[in-house]
């Protein structure tokens, strides 16, 4: 690994996950990354699910003790109701890693900014970029604050601003879209203070899509229908007619049931396509976590993936700022690699579901990839 000079100025634009990781990774190769997020505080994000695989970098990012202490919840599996009635487990037991988990998001990503600042990262919530250009030998990045607008300069910029892909999208890089996934996600309560205990994640396909939905802290329960965004049927965005949708359903409605959930808001509609980038990095920029590539939630691998990344970027950038033209390409290929894996990956597995193909939906995940988007 290459030496570079504490005094290059590395900006991380965003600060879920991969923009943590990639600053706390930074840090430990002696550089005083900045990191620019949206949100004053971290708050809830949908997607809960760790799978045991996030071990390895939990560990390396000093919170594989953390996660029991903070409160979030062991899971011991996964159940999918998926190509026939039947459910199928998975059972960690069976795995070399032990069991996953069940994340409250604004806890674990307060825990992320947390351990970024400890290792020395220049944290600043309540920023948000809007502009960036390379001028005079640097970056000029523009921000907004609560307090007006400022200048900053940068010697190499990471893009970590999640699906949006908001500073690479500005540097001229293209999204390929591969589908249309958007789930509608509702946070559920036990009313009886009784909820399930369930830890596996179920997953459930139905006619229109398919349902997850994961037991999390303090008795709450995130169930998410997935479907694509020109099927979304408008009766769902209101907690009624989604929950009607739920109660039809065989598995998740039973859970919902002996669990006694009921909506805590209204439904959020998110996306959650896959995508990634035609250029993931290019002369002193990155993108790095979801802006890079990003993965329908089937998979459960965006939170591993961006933490993991984080890793392979900060290597990417020290070895480019101490002169290496080798580095970023070679962070390219990682990503791509990666991605072309999950594409083959999600094929197969939708390839197993063959009950409704006579749906849209699902018609359009048996037809070869590029013809989808
Ligand atoms: C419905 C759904 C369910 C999911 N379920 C799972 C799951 O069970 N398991 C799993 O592993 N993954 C899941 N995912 C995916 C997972 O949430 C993402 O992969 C993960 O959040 C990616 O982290 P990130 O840091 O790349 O992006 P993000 O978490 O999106 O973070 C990006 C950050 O950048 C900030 N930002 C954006 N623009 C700016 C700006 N201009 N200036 C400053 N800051 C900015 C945002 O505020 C945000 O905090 C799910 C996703 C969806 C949509």
């Amino acid at each position: 690994m290459a030496s570079v000079s504490e005094s290059r100025r590395v900006v991380v634009v965003g600060g879920g996950a991969a923009g943590a990781s990639v600053a706390i990774n930074l840090a430990s190769h002696g550089l005083k990354p900045m990191v620019l997020e949206t949100l004053r505080e971290p708050e809830s994000k949908v997607g809960e699910c760790l799978p045991p695989t996030a071990a390895p970098i939990l560990q390396r990012l000093g919170l594989a003790d953390q996660l029991q202490r903070d409160g979030h919840l062991p899971s011991y599996g996964n159940r999918s109701v998926w190509g026939a009635p039947a459910p199928v487990e998975r059972d960690f037991i069976f795995g070399t890693q032990g069991h996953g988990w069940q994340l409250d998001r604004a806890r674990f990503e307060a825990r992320l900014m947390d351990r970024a600042r400890a290792e020395g990262v220049d944290w600043r919530g309540g920023v948000r970029l809007v502009e960036c250009v390379w001028r005079d030998e640097c970056w000029t990045l523009i921000v907004r604050t609560s307090s007006g607008d400022a200048t900053l300069e940068a010697d190499f910029v990471v893009d970590a601003t999640g699906r949006a892909s908001r500073l690479a999208r500005r540097l001229g890089a293209r999204q390929l879209r591969y589908d249309r996934l958007v789930g509608t996600a509702c946070l559920l309560k036990s009313r009886s203070g009784n909820g399930i205990k369930d830890s596996f994640t179920l997953v459930e396909a139905v006619r229109s899509g398919w349902w997850y939905s994961a037991r999390l802290p303090d008795e709450k329960l995130m169930a998410v229908f997935f479907t694509d965004h020109d099927l979304l049927d408008h009766e769902v965005l209101k907690a009624d007619g989604w929950f009607a949708l739920l109660r039809e359903t065989e598995h998740t409605g039973r859970r919902v049931r002996e669990g006694d959930y009921d909506p805590l808001a209204e439904p959020r509609v998110l996306a959650a396509h896959g995508s990634c980038l035609d250029v993931v990095a290019g002369e002193r920029w990155l993108a790095v976590g979801d802006a890079a590539a990003a993965y329908d939630p089937l998979s459960s691998y965006g939170i591993s993936a961006a933490l993991g990344a984080g890793v392979y970027a900060a290597s990417a950038i020290v070895d480019s700022l101490a002169g290496s033209r080798d580095a970023l390409p070679a962070y390219r290929r990682i990503i791509e690699q990666s991605f072309a894996q999950y594409l083959i990956r999600h094929e197969e597995y939708y390839a197993l579901e063959r009950r409704w193909l006579d749906e849209l939906f699902w018609k359009r995940r048996h037809e070869p990839v590029a013809q989808r988007a």
